[in-house]
């Protein structure tokens, strides 16, 4: 088959390489607007969880990528001056760049060819292919062209963030909540590489108006965001890589393919970046429309369809925790002064319903008895 992908993130990357693997006779072009070595952002986590089942479908993908993630076993949550680690909540992080140059050169060695620095307006730029897939991130320009297509939805949420990376190497997946005058910040950060983080910061819309952050200069919002966090940054700065305060968008898509064109990734569907899920969830889309193929050869109707089916149900269960985590978190001007740290933690953990009071009980018993001396209804 003749496979054009657009977009070289880890989703269509990822099709590409177990395409090749299934049939080297296909010939799989990816097109990416960036120039190799280019990218947004600083690093991505994958949750123990999400490496065990990329270890499920991929071993040696798997024993490719783990020599170059930091890990971590527990997570913290720090409420104001008080931190509260959870155990229980292995992650693994690894720079998006690094990721994307490890996955480059995994799909180049099975013969797949890039075209960088080349950013597809047009499907009659693409010329002939048997199959098209639009894995071209949140604002993929074949879901946009296509919405009627696709029965596109897009929810626009409220609060703000701005992705930043810091000098400051954490010890762990950190979920920060300082209380200003003008409101509640939250900072989402952990170690990608021994001498970088990520530090994402995220506020609510009225926060951002109080503050002003509309008319601040990228240099002022910099600063700005120093001094909020100045205890937990000790001294090291905030650096930017295109980084601008946006608004993130959920996005599903009622149809994920019509004709021989497929949809995977975040152009298929968002997940909160709260539930670090991302990354793993454009990887899985992969596996599943790579099953589809390897169950129906080149019959792409009956591929397409079987890719629908086997993907649905596990994403939209992750999907819909990423939902609910995203209303918590547009509720932080009220729960960080209202809860108690130890409370808030446990909110945090118990927040998409996916963890109740006896799971806590497995992760973090100590947390558990902790809460239940607040609250002892809660005792199983
Ligand atoms: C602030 C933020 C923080 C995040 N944190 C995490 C995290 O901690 N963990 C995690 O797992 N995920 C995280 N994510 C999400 C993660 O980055 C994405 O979910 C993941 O990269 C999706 O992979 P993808 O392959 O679908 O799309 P992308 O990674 O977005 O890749 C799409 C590619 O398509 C290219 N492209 C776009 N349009 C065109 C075009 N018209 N022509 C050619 N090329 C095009 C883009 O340049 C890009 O390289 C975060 C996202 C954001 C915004």
């Amino acid at each position: 088959m003749k496979i054009k992908v657009v977009g070289a993130g880890p989703g269509g990357l990822y099709f590409a390489a177990l395409m090749k693997q299934l049939d080297s006779r296909h010939e799989i072009t990816l097109y990416e607007r960036n120039a190799r070595g280019a990218t947004f952002g600083f690093g991505v986590v994958f949750s123990d969880r999400a490496l065990e089942f990329l270890r499920g479908d991929d071993e040696a993908l798997y024993q490719y990528l783990t020599p170059h993630l930091e890990n971590w076993p527990e997570i913290t949550v720090a409420h104001n001056d008080v931190s509260i680690p959870i155990a229980g909540n292995g992650f693994a992080s690894i720079g998006r760049l690094d990721l994307l140059t490890l996955l480059y050169a995994y799909v180049e060695k099975l013969g797949v060819k890039i075209v960088f620095d080349t950013e597809i307006n047009s499907l009659a730029q693409l010329g002939d292919a048997d199959l098209i897939v639009g894995a071209d991130g949140a604002s993929s320009w074949v879901r946009t062209q296509n919405e009627d297509k696709f029965g596109t939805t897009t929810d626009w949420r409220p609060n703000k963030f701005i992705w930043y990376g810091t000098s400051k190497a954490f010890n762990s997946l950190t979920l920060t909540f300082r209380e200003t005058k003008d409101g509640v910040f939250c900072a989402h950060h952990y170690r990608y590489k021994p001498d970088m983080s990520t530090f994402l910061v995220e506020i609510e819309d009225a926060t951002w108006r109080r503050v002003g952050f509309d008319k601040m200069s990228t240099e002022d919002t910099v600063k700005y965001c120093e001094k909020v966090f100045a205890k937990d940054l000790e001294g090291h700065p905030i650096v930017t890589n295109h980084s601008y305060w946006r608004n993130f968008p959920v996005i599903w898509n009622e149809r994920w393919s019509f004709g021989h064109t497929v949809l995977l990734g975040d152009a298929l569907r968002t997940a909160h970046f709260s539930i670090g899920a991302g990354t793993r969830l454009a990887m899985e889309d992969a596996v599943a429309l790579f099953k589809g193929f390897k169950e129906h050869g080149n019959d792409i109707p009956a591929a397409l369809a079987r890719f629908h089916e086997l993907r649905y149900p596990p994403m939209k269960k992750i999907w819909d925790a990423a939902n609910i985590s995203i209303a918590w978190y547009e509720q932080m001007g009220e729960l960080v002064p209202k809860l108690m740290p130890v409370e808030f933690a446990y909110s945090y953990m118990t927040r998409t319903g996916r963890v109740g009071h006896k799971e806590m009980c497995v992760l973090d018993p100590a947390l558990a008895a902790e809460y239940e001396k607040l609250h002892p209804e809660v005792a199983v």
